[in-house]
């Protein structure tokens, strides 16, 4: 029997007409360095009209996808909007990409209009002749005559593109099931993978990221958006606020402590998202220059294991950090560390440390090396793997038997962290698959031991790797960014670790660095420490 309640698609367009009128006047706030720059969502309803009759003029008139190459900032907002309500598919290019690498990207998803940002130019400029199917770029708040372009491909001013195109737009109805949103991740070995969203995918997890439990976005927040757009859809945040009228602070190309604290001090946001990394940089910032940040309330961390120090450090300025854990094939929220009711502050602690509880709209479960199901009692350690409405269900252009392909199986995605999961159903990672050390025959967290190395209060930043040592297989190697002015010897952090760890996974393999290499999202790239550590160089 089928329900009598009426059929409307969850598209992007739908999302916005919303947006745009009932919260007209909640803000998108961009930081340009010295102050800022400010819109409405009414403004936004308008542009977004502007941008898609200008993509129409270039071509774009059926699902073509739309790349962007730029900065969090209102530009890049309007065309999060206009390019799925038109129809066509917003393509976000991680702008930190090795230029092989985008070539890559550009080419496998077949961008035919590439937003770039104009302080991006001279990056885009290096790669745009080896795009293939590219045939404009359009240069956002930069100079249009900065950009030769190759043959085939024409440049375009976005603010002369927008001038005087009607502020109207009759959105198409599209179908929910249909793409809305690509974004390549590099979690992969080989290639990046293409994860594409729908219009479905990104209602459904919008509505999730609004949830008390989980990230609890609300009306009455101004989010400061320092997660990029191009990594993972900026966790959800900007299609959210759009959902409920949010407002949005967005850091543009300043991203580093000193114009984040003012942002906060100028813009006065209630919450924010950004990786580890971020915030151990501005912790730094503030204990030198402290300064009160309140309103901000809550800050969600994920993206990689967020340091129980940095949660501690957090609490004690006021803001509560929240843990979430999520991949780009996830949409990338997987689960969010709300702690469940009842519980005193430690006990409290204990669960907010872990990567979080699954919500209604994503199943797990872990498996052992042999694919059999492994109990949630907090003990057993295995790989997790999700499965739900905004889950992938494989990557973009990849077939059967391709490379990519096994991630996908029965309907579950494989995810290539490992860890356990508790009966109340949080998820407790120890690390990825390939992260893992393994000494003597049992596994070493490289996880727990950064953690428990990064609660020493001359340590910045420590990451860790496995080396291989001929008797125990592979032992583990700490690299160690010391924090300002202090100072700390091998044996004095060792001393440190030994009520934390257990006897054997004491490391006796330290070095020194100036900084732990970083991903093009900010993580540890622990790829590139470890061919360090091959030749020699860490030593
Ligand atoms: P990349 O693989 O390029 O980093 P993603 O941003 O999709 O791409 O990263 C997803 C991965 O990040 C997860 O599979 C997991 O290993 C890691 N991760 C995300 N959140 C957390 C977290 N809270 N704790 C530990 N690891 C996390």
């Amino acid at each position: 029997m089928l329900g009598t309640m009426q059929d409307g698609q969850l598209s992007i367009a739908n999302l916005l007409r919303h947006g745009s009128r009932i919260h007209a006047s909640a803000e998108v706030v961009t930081w340009t360095g010295t102050g800022s720059r400010r819109a409405t969502f009414a403004d936004l309803g308008h542009d977004a009209a502007r941008l898609a009759h200008a993509l129409r003029g270039l071509g774009v008139t059926g699902d073509q996808r739309v790349g962007t190459f730029m900065w969090n900032n209102y530009e890049h907002l309007v065309t999060y909007l206009a390019a799925p309500a038109m129809g066509a598919v917003l393509h976000t290019l991680n702008v930190r990409l090795f230029p092989e690498q985008l070539t890559y990207v550009v080419n496998h998803a077949q961008d035919h209009v590439v937003l770039v940002d104009g302080t991006l130019v001279p990056l885009l400029a290096k790669v745009l002749p080896t795009f293939t199917t590219v045939r404009h770029v359009v240069v956002v708040n930069g100079d249009p005559a900065a950009l030769k372009a190759p043959d085939g491909v024409t440049v375009h001013s976005y603010d002369a593109l927008l001038a005087d195109q009607p502020d109207e737009f009759d959105w198409p109805d599209v179908d929910e099931r249909s793409a809305a949103a690509m974004c390549y991740t590099s979690g992969t070995t080989g290639d990046p993978k293409g994860v594409v969203y729908t219009h479905r995918s990104i209602w459904l997890h919008s509505m999730q990221v609004c949830m008390t439990d989980s990230m609890a976005l609300a009306q009455s927040d101004r989010a400061l958006v320092i997660v990029p757009q191009f990594h993972a859809m900026s966790w959800g945040l900007p299609y959210a606020a759009v959902m409920v009228g949010a407002s949005l602070v967005m850091p543009d190309r300043f991203l580093q402590p000193e114009p984040l604290a003012a942002m906060i001090a100028a813009e006065k946001p209630t919450m924010a998202g950004a990786v580890p990394t971020i915030w151990q940089g501005l912790l730094a910032y503030l204990q030198v220059n402290p300064q009160d940040l309140a309103p901000l309330r809550r800050a969600v961390v994920g993206g990689s294991a967020c340091p129980p120090a940095l949660m501690r450090a957090f609490d004690a300025l006021g803001v509560t950090i929240i843990h979430a854990w999520g991949m780009t094939e996830t949409s990338p929220l997987g689960s969010v560390a709300r702690p469940p009711a009842g519980l005193d502050q430690e006990a409290e602690f204990g669960y907010r440390v872990l990567q979080g509880r699954f919500p209604a709209g994503v199943r797990a479960r872990l498996v052992d090396d042999d694919g059999a199901e492994l109990p949630w009692d907090n003990e057993a350690v295995g790989e997790l793997e999700v499965a739900g409405p905004w889950v992938a269900a494989a990557y973009y252009r990849v077939g059967e038997g391709e490379e990519g392909a096994e991630k996908f199986h029965d309907g579950w995605l494989r995810t290539g962290d490992v860890g356990a999961i508790t009966p109340d159903g949080f998820l407790r990672l120890t690390d990825r698959s390939k992260d893992i050390i393994k000494s003597g025959g049992e596994w070493i967290s490289s996880v727990d031991l950064e953690n428990a190395v990064m609660a020493h209060p001359a340590v910045a930043e420590a990451a860790v790797i496995g080396v291989p040592d001929e008797k125990w297989d592979e032992r583990p190697l700490v690299a160690v960014v010391l924090a300002d002015g202090a100072s700390a010897t091998p044996d004095e952090l060792r001393e440190f670790l030994r009520d934390k760890v257990a006897k054997w996974q004491l490391p006796e393999n330290w070095t020194f660095v100036d900084e732990v290499p970083k991903t093009s999202v900010g993580k540890f790239d622990k790829k590139v420490l470890r061919a360090a550590a091959a030749n020699g160089k860490l030593d």
